[in-house]
Parts: C-alpha cells; sequence; structure tokens
C-alpha cells in the first residue's frame, strides 16, 4: 500500500451522518478517520443541493446543505479527524488479530478497529453517455476526470457537457491541447458566469470550437479513440478525436460496498436498532445505507443512530473501560474534550 494507517475507527462516507459519527465517537475517545469519493465533504447535501434549504434538522429552523455541513466540519473540529477526500473505499477485510484492513483505490491502507459505514445512496459516480462501446475506451481515451493536465499535451479534446466541470477543464486544458472542442446540447451553460464569458472569448479568438449537438456514435482502435460523430440542428459531422471528457453529472450507485460480504437487502444493509450493526461484529452502518423495520431516510435519524453505535463501538475500541452517561451541558470531561473549558 502506498500508505499505512492505524486508527480506532474508519468512517466510509463524509456526508451528515458520517461527519457526525466523528463527534459521537470523539465524545468516547475514539479517533476516526473519514473517507469519501468526493472531493468535498458534505455528501448529498454538499453534491446534490448545497443552496437548497432543509427545515427538519432540530433547533435550525432553515439551514442548506452547504450550512448545515460547514457547521457540522466545526461541531466536529476539535476531535481532529482526518478527512481523506477523492478516495474510495474499494476493499474491506477482517484481519486474523480481529481489527479490520480498508484499502483505498488511492492505495492508502487503514488498519482499524470498528469499521462505520455511512455510505448514503453508494459512491457517486459519473453518469456515462449512452453511447455503445464506450466501456473499451474509459481510463484511456474517455476520462471522466483529470488527474494529470499534462496526459492531455497536444491531444485532440473533445469536452462534452455545459455545466461548471465541462467549463473548468476547457478553460484548463485549452493551453496544454492541440484542440479542444466544447459541445453542449444547446447554447446555454449551467456554469459560473465568468467561466463562460472566458469560454466565450477562446471560441471568439478561434482557440476553441463551440458546437451545439450531441455526440451520436465514436470510433478508435482497441482502446485508443479516433473520432467522434456529432448530430446537431444542421446536421451530423465527424470530427478527430485523441481524449473525450464527457461531463455529465454524477449518479449514486452502491459501488464496492456489494463486496465486503455484508448481508444486503435490496441494496441496504440491515442492522439492529440498539446498536446499528451490521451482520459483522465491528461493522456498523448508518444513515441512508442502513434499513430496519420503520426506518426513515432523514438526517435527523442518522444523527440518532451514531450516538447509539458510538456506546457499542466503545466496548470494542476501550473493553477495559466503563461507560458513563454524561451530559455535555454538566460533564468537565467532557467539556475538555471539546476543547471548552
Ligand atoms: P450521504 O449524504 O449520501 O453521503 C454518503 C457519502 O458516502 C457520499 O459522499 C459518498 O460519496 C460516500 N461513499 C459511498 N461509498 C463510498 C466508498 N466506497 N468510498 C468512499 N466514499 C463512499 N433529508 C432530510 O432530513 N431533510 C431534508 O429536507 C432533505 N432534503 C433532501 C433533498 C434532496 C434533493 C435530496 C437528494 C436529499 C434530501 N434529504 C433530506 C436526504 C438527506 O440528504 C440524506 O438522508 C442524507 O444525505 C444521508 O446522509 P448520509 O451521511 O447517510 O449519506
Amino acid at each position: 500500500a502506498a500508505a499505512l494507517i492505524e486508527t480506532d475507527a474508519v468512517i466510509i462516507g463524509a456526508g451528515p451522518v458520517g461527519l457526525f459519527a466523528v463527534f459521537e465517537l470523539g465524545l468516547v475517545d475514539i479517533k476516526a478517520h473519514i473517507i469519501d469519493i468526493l472531493d468535498k465533504p458534505g455528501g448529498q447535501c454538499a453534491e446534490l443541493y448545497p443552496e437548497k434549504p432543509i427545515y427538519d434538522i432540530p433547533a435550525l429552523p432553515t439551514v442548506t446543505g452547504q450550512e448545515l455541513t460547514d457547521r457540522l466540519l466545526e461541531q466536529i473540529k476539535p476531535f481532529g479527524a482526518e478527512l481523506h477526500l477523492n478516495e474510495r473505499v474499494d476493499a474491506l477485510k477482517r484481519l486474523p488479530d480481529g481489527r479490520f484492513s480498508l484499502i483505498t483505490d488511492a492505495g492508502t491502507e487503514f488498519i482499524t478497529k470498528v469499521v462505520v459505514i455511512a455510505a448514503g445512496g453508494g459512491s457517486f459516480t459519473p453518469k456515462r453517455p449512452p453511447l455503445p462501446g464506450i466501456e473499451n475506451f474509459e481510463g484511456h481515451s474517455v476520462f471522466y476526470s483529470v488527474r494529470r493536465i499534462e496526459a492531455m499535451r497536444d491531444k485532440k479534446v473533445l469536452i462534452v457537457g455545459g455545466g461548471d466541470s465541462a467549463l473548468d477543464w476547457t478553460l484548463a486544458l485549452q493551453p496544454v491541447a492541440k484542440s479542444v472542442t466544447l459541445l453542449h446540447r444547446r447554447d446555454d451553460f449551467r456554469a459560473a458566469p465568468h467561466s463562460v464569458e472566458k469560454m466565450r472569448q477562446l471560441v471568439e479568438t478561434g482557440d476553441v470550437r463551440l458546437m451545439i449537438g450531441q455526440v451520436s456514435s465514436i470510433e478508435g482502435e482497441g482502446n485508443q479513440l479516433t473520432a467522434a460523430t456529432i448530430k446537431g440542428k444542421d446536421g451530423e459531422e465527424r470530427i478527430d478525436v485523441d481524449a473525450m471528457l464527457p461531463f455529465f453529472g454524477l449518479t449514486m450507485k452502491l459501488g464496492p460496498v456489494a463486496d465486503w460480504g455484508l448481508h444486503l437487502t435490496e441494496n441496504l444493509i440491515p442492522v439492529d436498532t440498539e446498536k446499528f450493526e451490521t451482520s459483522e461484529q465491528g461493522i456498523f452502518a448508518v444513515g441512508d445505507i442502513n434499513t430496519y423495520p420503520g426506518k426513515l431516510k432523514l438526517i435527523l435519524s442518522g444523527f440518532h443512530e451514531v450516538a447509539l453505535m458510538a456506546q457499542q463501538a466503545h466496548k470494542y475500541v476501550h473493553p477495559e473501560k466503563k461507560l458513563l452517561f454524561q451530559y455535555t451541558t454538566s460533564s468537565s470531561n467532557l467539556q475538555k474534550k471539546l476543547g471548552v473549558s
């Protein structure tokens, strides 16, 4: 592995429930690391509705998805949990000593005493354009993200989409690529106005080609793309392409969670309602990913679940210690952990 990290708890998913798990675990002296495939914390709240108000968070009559995320990050700060973004947990297995090993797609390995799966609807995954044969090119000449700009040097790049990602990459790759074509269904972009304006200038000077239409087919040899046919209002045009970058947004797919040998019911992880533990001792599931009689997929349910989960996790992480029930308002011990006394 590229890096090895030993810890008490690993939380898979930095949605609102994964973030609050840091708090509840921290109160019972459990140190946690959080991992998320997204490039930011907040899960659905930050990715799907950052600007929409939520009205059913207790004591916050209205709070947007992004504000809720920011407030949770502030609340868990005292516990110093390390956040590992842009990493997907691919493998999870039990070690002979009873602990767990988790491995991410970036090659990081975590050795941990307990695992908290807060994976929501699953990992966010780029939407694939409905083009036959596209999977042959993925990772070679069709990319849903760009890890190294240099890899696009001197290439004929076709960027598809009309949001921020499409616009940002059009601007970033134009100086290094041999040519950049931006293709969108309509001549109307849902992206930051200054990027749209900059793109229009580059189109004006002939440095970027803007096409309105859709890719109707792609061709190539082996895994190397060579051309795409674009269908527009005025017919079809075939253009030479070395690399295609479709930015059609993200969907949630269960992903690797299905491969970890846990019992699943309709892509959800059944848990008990006392400890929120899965079919494997020491592996918990909280938030949208779990199921039990009466489950409501609400943020407030997840907050309750992590409090109970932490009680049981304490038994595995600190088996020699007895847990006392304490209030944050009156316990100087808890206040010390929170850094408020
Ligand atoms: P999520 O927020 O789904 O986060 C899970 C995270 O885990 C994701 O970031 C994902 O990338 C990551 N992940 C998954 N698998 C892996 C893996 N293998 N490796 C790494 N990372 C992984 N709820 C309310 O209570 N009130 C509302 O008003 C409300 N409004 C909503 C409006 C909309 C439009 C939507 C879509 C949802 C709304 N919800 C609302 C539901 C609420 O957002 C969810 O209940 C909540 O986000 C669940 O939190 P979570 O932490 O369980 O999971």
